[in-house]
């Protein structure tokens, strides 16, 4: 299940998921790329996080060397005008392992509808974001591909 207690207010610069600035590190902002870092990396000067860019890229620097999963930044969802679900992307699914998932547009703050294959089967889910990584929840049907061990 997503966590429950939602939230606090995310910063309307550094946290909007649709931004290309959007790196996944609070306070941090770099122009990217297909979930690469193409530009510079600078703190956000709206919630001020960080005390310079120096703090804001070695902030993200300690998130890419230590996160293992990771999904494509919301742009390329809408790169095809059907806006499915067509990001990449890697998560922990139920029984502790990561596989590859599919994901969409995010239909609520908390939650993301995503799908991934198991067993040679498509289960459809979401993914959500607890601490720095991504984790995949199924729906009902496919829950018993990937029981917890
Ligand atoms: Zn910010």
């Amino acid at each position: 299940m997503p966590p429950k207690t939602p939230p606090t207010i995310p910063c309307p610069t550094c946290e909007d998921l649709k931004s290309e600035y959007y790196t996944a590190v609070p306070g941090v902002l770099a122009l990217m790329e297909r979930g690469r870092i193409v530009g510079k990396i600078r703190r956000c000067s709206t919630c001020k996080r960080f005390k310079d860019n120096i703090a804001a890229f070695t902030s993200l620097v300690k998130y890419v060397t230590t996160t293992i999963t990771w999904i494509e930044p919301e742009e390329k969802a809408y790169a095809t005008l059907k806006a499915k679900e067509t990001r990449k992307g890697r998560a922990f699914w139920p029984d502790g392992m990561i596989r590859a998932v599919n994901v969409g547009v995010p239909d609520s703050y908390l939650s993301i509808p995503a799908h991934g294959k198991i067993h040679g089967i498509n289960a459809h889910g979401f993914v959500f974001m607890k601490g720095d990584e991504w984790y995949f929840t199924p729906d009902e049907k496919y829950a018993h591909l990937c029981q917890p061990k």
